[in-house]
Parts: C-alpha cells; structure tokens; sequence
C-alpha cells in the first residue's frame, strides 16, 4: 500500500492492537477520570469503537462504501475490517486505490478524534468524509504519477 509512512505506522499499531486509546492506556495503569468515547459518551475510547462501532464511525465508513459503490460489509473488529479491504474482490490497482481510501479513512477518524479530545474541535461526519476522499484522492494521484507521497 502506498501511503505516507505515519500512515503505515497507524495501520500496523491498529493490526497489532498498540494504539495508546485511553482503555489501552488505563489497562496499563495510566489514572484517567475517564475512558469514554468523546464523540458519542456512550461507548468507550477503545480500538474497535473509535474505528468501527462508533456511530461516527459507522456513518464514515458508509459514506465511504457508498463512494465506491460498494455493498456496505461491517466485522466484528477493525483489524478483521481492514483485513477484508486488503483481500477484496478488486483488480490489483483498484484494490490498491481502495487501500489508499480505507487507510485515509483510518488515519482521519484517528486525527478528528485527537481534535476534539485534544482540542475540543468537533468535526463532523462529512467534514470526516471530506478529508476522508481529500486524503485518499492525493494519495491516489502521487501513487499513479510516482511523486513521493507526503503527509497530508
Ligand atoms: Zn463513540
């Protein structure tokens, strides 16, 4: 997959389950007051909840499978997810465009949810998605024209 290198460092600390969530943070001791998830209060700043189960999740994702004109399939947990997007049913450069969109997907929700823990900035869904198809498009074109691929 080419995509900026922090990207690729996001996904491999999402398959491997690294990612400092404030659950994985209180499992390893760190005092919190709390661990919910600042976007809906409901569920708890956890791996599979920021990028899956979170209704702000969800709602991405969707936008996203409707985007491609994808039939809308959801995992049990986010490592599972990504793991069906890399094994889909494209062509090699489509699923290599896919990717692109699934990890800037991944690495936007992941931004928002530091906004607005960090800065109390509140994106909204299709703000997320916007970035979302801003991200992956760049991604895509640096990919198609050989540029060195950079952080956006
Ligand atoms: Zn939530």
């Amino acid at each position: 997959m080419r995509v900026p290198h922090k990207v690729q460092c996001l996904n491999w600390f999402i398959l491997l389950d690294r990612l400092p969530t404030l659950q994985m943070l209180s499992m390893r001791g760190v005092p919190l007051l709390e661990i919910e998830c600042k976007w809906c209060g409901t569920g708890m700043d956890a791996l599979d909840h920021i990028f899956l189960h979170c209704e702000v999740a969800r709602r991405v994702w969707e936008l996203c499978f409707q985007w491609w004109h994808l039939e809308v399939v959801f995992s049990q947990s986010i490592g599972d997810l990504l793991w069906q997007c890399f094994h889909g049913f494209f062509t090699s450069i489509e699923r290599e465009w896919w990717l692109a969109c699934c990890a800037a997907l991944v690495r936007s929700l992941w931004l928002a949810r530091n906004a607005l823990m960090f800065k109390g900035n509140r994106f909204s869904i299709r703000e997320i998605f916007f970035q979302v198809r801003i991200r992956s498009l760049f991604w895509i074109r640096a990919f198609r024209e050989s540029d060195v691929i950079e952080e956006l």
